[in-house]
This record gives structure tokens, C-alpha cells and sequence, in this order.
């Protein structure tokens, strides 16, 4: 079975919508995007850290998944990743209101054994200086290299963001950090200067708009799945990166087509993320319930 190695948070979110405030419940990209890449048939392993304060209970909802967390550590002294989030009536904006990195602050990952030639590597979103480290330990490089990142590190750690955006093949970024990174307010001129910074591919996500996928020569525009209740948007970005991962393992694969078609994986798992709190959305569905919405997504385009 071919194998997914992914780097990310895993984390305490609250969360704060409209309707609904939720404390300290499981989340993290790493949590997001591995649940979502699960329901693909790979084998998968989870890198980073969390703290003392962490429930037993939640390494067992990797664990039914079969992902592998042996290099999951745990800093039995110190405090889990924290983040706090509020979003606008409309659910399109969201404020951070907390991030306390807490043990990530000196955490030093080590790729397990049975992991150091993955065929694709998700660089998810956490210290970009973590995700240096996880990929200087990967021989030789994975078919795919998929990198996430959002704001907060492009204000606390653009020199060694910079030095990760020119090494992943594959960079997943929404529009306003577009926007923050190259100082440019088209898209589309946003993701030629990312291209120029090294990655062979960006995908622009743009929220309930869909995303787009550029490269030097071509362009793809994907809805996103009009879903019927936005609960929390929260984990949407990493349900997509596991989602879009996910398949682009199962298929050994980093052409444009290919990518093309995880995009309609990575939209459909981020539409059913929306649905509920946390991962409460994602938990409770099976792969054929991500063909059904990527059937649905395909007759759209
Ligand atoms: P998304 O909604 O896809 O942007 O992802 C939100 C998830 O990312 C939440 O579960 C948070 O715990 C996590 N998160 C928030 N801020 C950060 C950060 N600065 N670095 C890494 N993960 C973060």
C-alpha cells in the first residue's frame, strides 16, 4: 500500500460561530488532514506534538484509523497547541484570537522509521522551521510534496517560509494569504509570483468560490460543493489538503491531470468538514460518501 507521511498541529481549537461556541475540542491540521486522508486505501503517519493536558481518549481516534502515531510525542510537562477562533456572521471571515504554540515552541520531529521515503509528503500547516526539518530527513524525495501554511507564520516566520515554499512541489493557500505573501491583489497574478518562488504548482483556495490549481502553463477552476448547512468551517483548508493527498497517493501521481482530479477529492472532503464542529464532520463518513460529492463535483465543471 503506498504510504502518506504528514506534518501538521494537533491542537485544542475553540471555536466561536454565530450560532455555536465549542471549548477546547480536538483539532490541528495534522488531526484534519489525516482523518480526511484516511478514508483513502494507505497507509499513513502522523509527525508533531502535543502536551500532558492531552486526552488519552483522542489518540484512539487515530488509532481506529490505522494512522500511525508513534511519532506523535508527547511533552508530559508541557501544554497542547492552542488556538482560539471567531468567525463573522457571513462564516466567510474568521479572526484569530489565540495562538499559543506552546510545546511546538522547541519541538524537534523525527520521521518514523518505516516513513523516510513516503510517496507524498503534506507539509501542513505548523513552524515552518519543523517542516525544514521534516523534510531533510525524507530520502529520496516523495513523488508529491504538498505544503500549507496560513498567516500566522507568514507574521512570525517569513525567512524560513520562504526557504520551504522553494522546496515543496505543491503549495495550497488560500486568497488573502495570497494576497499577504506576494503583496498582489489579483489571484491569478498572486500564483505566477508563487510559482516563481519554486513550487511547479499552486492551488488557490477560495472558500465556499471553490480553487483554483496554476502551473507555468495551465489554469483549472473547481467549484466547491454547495453545501446545504455551513456549521464551522474550521479544518476546511487541511480536510482539502488530506482529501487531495489522499488520492494523489493512491495513484502515485503528481501531473496536472492527476491533480486536477484530487482537487474534486480534497473539495468533497472539505464539504462534508464544514458540516459539523471540530471533526465531528468528518468523522462519521466513508470514501464512497467522497465519490458520490466528487460525481457531483465532476458534472459541474
Ligand atoms: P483551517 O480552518 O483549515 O485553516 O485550519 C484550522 C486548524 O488549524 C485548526 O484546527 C487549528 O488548530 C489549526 N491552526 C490554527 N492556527 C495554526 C497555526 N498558526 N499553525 C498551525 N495550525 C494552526
Amino acid at each position: 500500500m503506498n504510504r502518506l507521511l504528514i506534518v501538521g498541529t494537533v491542537a485544542f481549537d475553540s471555536i466561536e460561530t454565530p450560532d455555536t461556541r465549542v471549548d477546547k475540542v480536538l483539532g490541528g491540521a495534522a488531526t484534519h488532514i489525516s482523518i480526511s486522508a484516511s478514508l483513502f486505501n494507505i497507509n499513513s503517519a502522523v509527525i508533531s506534538i502535543v502536551g500532558g493536558d492531552f486526552p488519552t481518549k483522542y489518540f484512539e481516534i487515530f488509532k481506529r484509523r490505522n494512522i500511525d502515531i508513534s511519532s506523535l510525542k508527547i511533552e508530559k510537562n508541557g501544554k497542547t497547541f492552542y488556538w482560539i477562533g471567531k468567525y463573522a456572521k457571513n462564516m466567510n471571515q474568521r479572526d484569530t484570537l489565540k495562538t499559543e504554540v506552546n510545546v511546538l515552541e522547541n519541538f524537534d520531529p523525527v520521521v518514523p522509521e518505516n516513513f523516510t521515503s513516503p510517496n507524498v509528503l503534506v507539509l501542513g500547516n505548523l513552524d515552518p522551521r519543523v517542516q525544514l526539518k521534516v523534510m531533510s530527513q525524507i530520502i529520496p524525495p516523495p513523488k508529491i510534496t504538498i505544503l500549507d501554511t496560513m498567516n500566522f507564520w507568514m507574521d512570525n516566520a517569513m525567512e524560513n517560509l520562504k526557504k520551504i515554499i522553494s522546496k515543496v512541489d505543491l503549495i495550497c493557500i488560500n486568497d488573502d494569504e495570497v494576497k499577504q505573501l506576494t503583496g498582489l491583489n489579483s489571484l491569478a497574478e498572486g500564483a505566477r509570483k508563487i510559482l516563481n518562488m519554486g513550487p511547479n504548482y499552486v492551488i488557490v483556495k477560495k472558500g465556499e468560490y471553490g480553487s483554483m490549481l496554476v502551473d507555468k502553463l495551465n489554469t483549472f477552476e473547481c467549484p466547491a460543493f454547495p453545501v446545504k448547512k455551513v456549521k464551522d468551517p474550521t479544518g476546511a483548508g487541511d480536510s482539502f489538503a488530506g482529501g487531495l493527498a489522499g488520492y494523489l497517493t493512491t495513484v502515485n501521481s503528481s501531473s496536472f491531470d492527476d491533480i486536477k482530479k484530487a482537487i474534486m477529492y480534497g473539495t468533497s472532503t472539505a464539504s462534508f468538514s464544514v458540516e459539523g464542529f471540530g471533526i465531528n464532520g468528518i468523522e462519521k463518513i466513508n470514501y464512497n460518501d467522497i465519490i458520490n460529492r466528487v460525481d457531483f463535483i465532476n458534472k459541474l465543471l
